[in-house]
């Protein structure tokens, strides 16, 4: 293989490598809120169980209190029917205490409800508690991978681009003028295979005779269209030449 192709390959696939490292950068910042977003929506459902179960025990208190007036009502009642005198208010009273039974049996069964709702309430703030410690140690865990991963890509940032300046001190200018012009304009890809006779980045049809000067890989050939340097992969791989394009 020409000695320049081969370096502009391993150029590009330094810049390649550049591009993904500086992205891992500059998405840093986006995963970190991802993170804390994610941690925040579990302390907000725990947050909203413990509400549940605060509601739940200031209605059990206010229908305790509604209950004991009606069991004192109850009570009087109860202490005064003994102490009247005609039919009609033995009657008038009766009803009273029914009335007052009726109440006291309410209040019972809502006690009962809100009883049987804080046992529900109670695991679900549990649940809530256990997720939330869970979510909040595997946070972690994955702000130091992302820690991590930052740092790895910061110091390749660093690796990447002296391995870049110590490869173009060995390409030759023109060559290396190409290239650095066409990743200027292309912003990615300056040197892109030839695929099923077509350049892979702007898939114009290349002449059969130029697929076969470009699968020597002994010149620099730049794309007619796009002004790529083109390249031939695994050229002993694929030894039988391409089928002639269809019209
Ligand atoms: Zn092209």
């Amino acid at each position: 293989m020409h000695a320049d192709l081969e370096r502009v390959i391993r150029l590009q696939q330094l810049e390649d490598a550049a591009e993904q490292t500086r992205r891992t950068i500059s998405d840093e910042p986006i995963r970190q809120q991802e993170l804390a977003a994610a941690l925040e929506a579990a302390r907000k459902t725990l947050e909203d169980e413990r509400g549940h179960l605060a509601a739940n025990q200031a209605a059990r208190r206010d229908i305790e209190k509604e209950l004991s007036m009606q069991q004192a009502r109850l009570a009087k009642f109860r202490g005064q029917l003994m102490e009247v005198k005609t039919n009609r208010e033995y009657q008038a009273m009766q009803r009273e205490i029914e009335v007052a039974q009726h109440e006291t049996q309410k209040q019972e069964d809502r006690l009962l409800e809100r009883m049987i709702e804080f046992d529900e309430v109670t695991q679900h703030v549990k649940r809530a508690e256990q997720a939330f410690l869970h979510d909040q140690a595997a946070n972690e865990t994955e702000r130091a991978a992302l820690a991590a991963q930052l740092a790895d890509a910061q110091a390749a940032v660093v690796r990447l681009a002296a391995e870049r300046s110590a490869l173009a001190t060995e390409i030759s200018p023109p060559v290396l003028a190409i290239f650095d012009r066409v990743l200027r304009y292309r912003k990615v890809s300056a040197v892109v295979p030839v695929r099923d006779g077509r350049c892979a980045a702007c898939q114009i049809l290349i002449r059969p005779q130029t697929v076969n000067e470009i699968r020597r890989n002994e010149i620099v050939f730049q794309c007619e269209s796009c002004q790529r340097i083109l390249y031939y992969e695994n050229p002993r791989a694929t030894a039988d030449p391409p089928a002639p394009p269809q019209e």
